[in-house]
């Protein structure tokens, strides 16, 4: 049974602040359709706000990451790097604050990026595929919007396209995630300070010439030369999303670096800023069961949460939050004793994504026999990660090129799932299937406020949360 949300707080003893008690109806509202009870015990503004409101929000976001894709970027760079991750030394510091989240959308149990960016935008439960477009017809004022309605500015930095779900549940209504153009116009329309990742194919055609007061870049080099000449930046480093961190040329910025830039635009707006960090092609790498893209994605993210943490805790006034949108694949090492180090040692030897092994694949002729395209899909596996495949796993491949199901989980009958799977008995990580998963997620919080954060909350109670954190005002809702 759904209790009122308002109430339970109040049972707590806690009191609950106007704006997060009518984000956690709706929230609650949303969920009862699903019968899920949505909204956890010590909803967010069951937490008041303590001191001055912050003044700058850095949220990044590793997309698609599971726990175990958190500790296996851990253990690697404790057992290759020789020191523990970003995520981890940050999130263990004594003054940091850690949660766990909940993901479901409005209509799924397991979300997409679409209802969870929404959910951290405006504080409701949408159905997958909707940004800022919940079900009861609405259009609310995206997070970005209202940060720069309240006087600071906002902008985001991602490896995917600029107009995928996560930046664009912080900016843009739309209906459905994949109107990318229509999305981009929002972007352009709703003045963005900072947009950097890929995606220019979804650009409008002239935008250069229609917007004279935003620098447009598209290589690494420009970005890196930046001189701030115009008051907003847009970059686009790819056609679609940026390459996969193993696969990234030099003219394409790392997430590191495009942290860096977005930071040094941003860190003078006057009223303060709103940033997004997405490491958006760790999901990806996860969909596409790729242990080796997922990790050196991950650890790209890792850089640059450190460039964000650097930031923000060289001063009083920024708060850094991270976390993920949902689990992808629940990849992890199930290697005991020396044989787990031993994979931290062959996965540091990839040098390629599944996704080069495909594009180099689709590019050679046609062979003629399952065979054949098994032993050409064998030899570009082996250049990409340096696994060399027994005749045995060839013969796998060989079997699911000829049609025949090999795996009895039937979502793991893609050909990067067998890919995968085959790879596993390498790495030792192993994959539950292809898609999204309904685990709850890690989310932590440095700085200012970060002591409020309950241990325990749904994504929409983290929008009620920041919300109340930044002191933003109601935001007034953007015409089409
Ligand atoms: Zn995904």
């Amino acid at each position: 049974m759904l209790s009122d949300p308002a109430d339970a707080a109040a049972s707590s003893g806690f009191r609950l602040s106007r704006r997060a008690a009518l984000a956690a109806a709706s929230a609650a509202i949303a969920g009862a359709a699903l019968g899920v009870r949505p909204t956890l015990a010590g909803a967010p503004g069951a937490v008041r706000r303590v001191g001055s409101p912050v003044r700058n929000l850095i949220f990044v976001v590793s997309d698609g990451m599971s726990n175990g894709a958190l500790a296996l970027a851990d253990l690697y760079s404790r057992h290759v790097v020789g020191r523990p991750s970003h995520w981890s030394r940050l999130s263990g510091r004594r003054e940091a604050r850690r949660a766990q989240v909940s993901t479901h959308s409005a209509d799924s149990l397991v979300t997409d990026s679409a209802a969870a960016s929404s959910a951290w935008s405006v504080g409701v439960k949408h159905a997958n595929g909707a940004l800022c477009r919940p079900p009861d017809g609405s259009r609310p004022c995206p997070l970005f919007i209202r940060a720069r309605q309240s006087g600071r500015a906002a902008g985001f930095a991602t490896t995917t396209t600029i107009t995928h779900a996560t930046p664009g549940g912080f900016y843009a209504n739309v209906t459905a995630r994949a109107e990318e153009q229509d999305i981009a116009r929002q972007l352009l329309e709703r003045s963005v300070d900072v947009a950097l990742g890929g995606g220019s194919a979804y650009l409008p055609s002239g935008a250069p010439a229609a917007n004279p007061g935003v620098s447009f870049i598209t290589d690494r080099a420009a970005l890196l030369a930046d001189t701030r000449a115009t008051p907003r930046l847009v970059g686009t480093f790819a056609a679609k999303h940026c390459p996969m961190a193993l696969d990234r040329p030099d003219t394409v910025p790392t997430l590191a670096e495009m942290t860096r830039a977005a930071l040094a635009r941003l860190q003078s707006a006057p009223g303060g800023f709103v940033l997004q960090i997405e490491g958006g092609r760790v999901d990806h790498a996860a969909h596409a069961n790729d242990a080796c893209s997922l990790l050196h994605d991950q650890l790209a993210l890792d850089e640059a949460l450190a460039v964000a943490a650097e930031f923000a805790l060289g001063r009083a006034d920024t708060l850094l939050v991270a976390t993920t949108d949902h689990a992808t694949a629940n990849p992890g090492l199930t290697f005991y004793g020396k044989h787990g180090l031993t994979s931290m040692k062959r996965l540091a030897k990839a040098r390629h994504s599944f996704e080069w092994v495909q594009d180099r694949y689709n590019a050679e002729p046609a062979r003629p026999t399952p065979q054949a395209k098994a032993e050409l899909l064998g030899s570009l596996i082996t250049e990409a990660t340096g696994v060399a495949l027994e005749s045995g796993h060839l013969g796998v491949l060989a079997a699911h090129l000829a049609g025949t199901q090999v795996d009895p989980f039937t979502a793991r009958n893609s050909v990067v799932t067998v890919m995968g799977s085959i790879l596993a008995n390498a790495f030792g990580v192993a994959f539950i299937s292809p898609n999204h998963s309904a685990d709850h997620v890690d989310l932590f919080a440095l700085g200012p406020g970060a002591e409020t954060l309950p241990p325990m909350l749904d994504n929409t109670d983290v929008h009620a949360w920041l919300v109340d954190r930044l002191d933003l005002p109601p935001g007034t809702p953007v015409p089409d």
